[in-house]
């Protein structure tokens, strides 16, 4: 007859069952390569959530309108947790969209007031990395980021509030100035008929110049919608 499992055994399971996930599967930690089946314990420690307020670039929103917001990142996009990102987005490993949610989740409560509803409106996804990643990632990892916060309590929901009015170029590889013209009136206000109602925080996966979500300020807020923030999981550090 089999015994009963111990306590201590499930340590012992546990490195039995990771290098024979790595042996089967090829799962690797997104953060070091080492075998994990998304993220071994280091790296997770590594890329701990840890929000930095990013400077919005002066000339962008306050130009055009008086309106201020405050951007939140979860950490420097660099280094390991450079790399879970790229993973995530680049090589389709969808596992971590549960581990980045936390990311965002950890960016946005530094918007939320007291008892106020938050209304979480992703960053539009183009048609062409949507097809190119089978999905609309800004959006699932909103809605996971939103269960989390709901989980401790806050009212929290997710509305794609924004469309694209015309194609634009992949921002990759474009310096700041070019990021800004490419992504310019780019975005409007979906009429959807149902609004729903919070505090508006624009989410996004990673701030580099900050062109997209300060894009996506604009047009809520010509729209007559004004976000209070902007949260992402990484900022690209900015180089002096
Ligand atoms: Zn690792």
């Amino acid at each position: 007859m089999a015994r009963a499992l111990a306590p201590g055994d499930a340590d012992g399971v546990r490195t039995l069952i990771v290098p024979a996930a790595d042996l089967l599967l090829g799962a690797r930690c997104a953060g070091c390569g080492g075998p994990a089946l998304v993220l071994c314990r280091d790296c997770g420690t590594l890329i701990r959530p840890d929000p930095v307020v990013v400077p919005v670039p002066p000339t962008a929103v306050g130009l055009r309108r008086p309106t201020r917001v405050r951007a939140v990142a979860s950490g420097a996009h660099a280094a390991v947790l450079r790399r879970v990102v790229l993973a995530w987005k680049e090589d389709g490993v969808s596992r971590l969209t549960d581990v980045l949610a936390h990311h965002l989740a950890a960016a946005v409560v530094p918007h939320v007031a007291t008892r106020h509803p938050v209304l979480l409106v992703p960053v539009p996804t183009s048609r062409r990395s949507r097809r190119a990643r089978g999905t609309d990632l800004v959006d699932e990892l909103a809605h996971s980021a939103a269960r989390l916060l709901r989980s401790t309590g806050l009212e929290v929901g997710v509305e794609q509030a924004l469309g694209y009015t015309r194609v634009t170029r992949d921002q990759a590889g474009l310096d700041a100035e070019a990021r800004r013209s490419n992504v310019d009136g780019a975005f409007s206000s979906r009429r959807t008929g149902r609004r729903s109602g919070g505090d508006i925080v624009v989410v996004d996966d990673i701030w580099t110049t900050g062109a997209t979500s300060v894009e996506a300020v604009r047009a809520l807020t010509a729209a007559g919608r004004r976000p209070i923030g902007i949260s992402v999981i990484a900022a690209t550090p900015r180089r002096s």
